[in-house]
């Protein structure tokens, strides 16, 4: 599209985004030289803390008794469409009008900061819990998957293109299938190197059928163990008992070294300043099996790196470092 207007001045725009979301964004929209301009992230208004459950009906009592407590307005957060259902039927029997939107958010604490960040717009106090329960973990790995286009589908979208420029809306009435299934798919195949894709629209590169359901698996493999690492990460956060403001900025590629006092963690006096620790967020590390990261979080033992084929990892950082397993670069 951006060639066919010229290039024109580019000026693109994204809520809460981890560095390497804007990193992706630049790339994807061929944009050279860009500006990154980024806003401090941090809403010291908002108190944060977690609380675990043992099980499913534990949890939800938690989530219940806690919301019901709360004389403002309160955003009550569910996994799946049911599970915010019951919850909204529970604080309606209780006497607390509730209304039911689920929009099926991915799993990720990037996300997860950003719907904190609904609260306490109006910079007042506001308090965002998250109650955590093993068995939503294993949802969130789960849930977090997205299967990519079928064999089928890659089949009909290859029979559609050939050397000649064709268009998005061509393929759909070529191939008869959705305008969503054609775009998610085009854009896969392009990612894989098996179509390409210009101003005058998307051209076969040669990759037969085979080589490029092969690929794409291969992309699905590393965006599924991406999604589950970053699924994971979320039981980082709940299980840390250092500064958790300072986790979730980070991830999103603040450096905080300093407890931030607002926290359950800074308020238990189990949170530690890090400007001591050997490794600070957006440092490049290299690990002796999985090769280059970069330090997403710090802890006061803990560190969390993004991999490119592991996705987050968690690491005691001195027995990563004092082994030798990661080195700095
Ligand atoms: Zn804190």
């Amino acid at each position: 599209m951006l060639p066919r207007l010229g290039r024109p001045r580019l000026l693109a725009l994204t809520a809460t985004a981890s560095p390497r979301v804007r990193s992706e964004i630049v790339d994807r929209l061929g944009m050279t030289g860009a500006r990154v301009l980024v806003r401090d992230a941090d809403r010291p208004n908002i108190w944060l803390g977690v609380r675990h459950a043992a099980t499913a009906s534990d949890r939800d009592s938690l989530v219940l008794r806690t919301a019901l407590d709360e004389p403002g307005p309160t955003l009550v957060y569910g996994r799946t469409r049911t599970h915010v259902e019951t919850l909204a039927a529970a604080l309606s029997e209780a006497g607390r009008t509730a209304d039911v939107y689920h929009a099926g958010l991915p799993p990720s604490l990037a996300s997860y900061y950003q719907e904190v960040g609904r609260a306490g717009r109006d910079e007042e106090p506001a308090r965002a819990l998250a109650v955590a329960y093993q068995g939503d973990v294993a949802l969130n790995r789960f849930l977090g998957t997205a299967p990519g286009p079928s064999r089928a589908t890659i089949r009909k979208i290859l029979g559609a293109v050939g050397g000649e420029p064709v268009s998005r809306h061509d393929v759909a009435s070529a191939t008869g299938l959705a305008a969503r299934t054609v775009s998610r798919a085009l854009n896969a195949l392009v990612d894989v190197g098996a179509l390409c894709s210009d101003a005058h629209g998307y051209r076969s590169t040669g990759v037969d059928e085979r080589a490029a359901t092969a690929a794409l698996h291969e992309r699905r493999d590393r965006l599924q163990t991406l999604d589950r690492s970053r699924a994971d990460l979320v039981q980082t956060y709940a299980d840390s008992t250092d500064c958790r403001r300072r986790m979730l900025l980070e991830l999103l590629g603040e450096s905080h070294p300093d407890r931030c006092g607002a926290c359950d963690s800074c308020e238990a006096g189990t949170s530690v300043d890090v400007g001591d620790v050997p490794l600070a967020g957006g440092q490049s590390v290299r690990h002796s099996e999985w090769g280059v990261g970069v330090v997403s979080a710090v802890e006061a033992d803990r560190v969390v790196v993004l991999f490119e084929e592991k996705g987050y990892v968690t690491l005691d950082t001195a027995v990563a470092l004092d082994s030798g397993l990661l080195v700095p670069v």
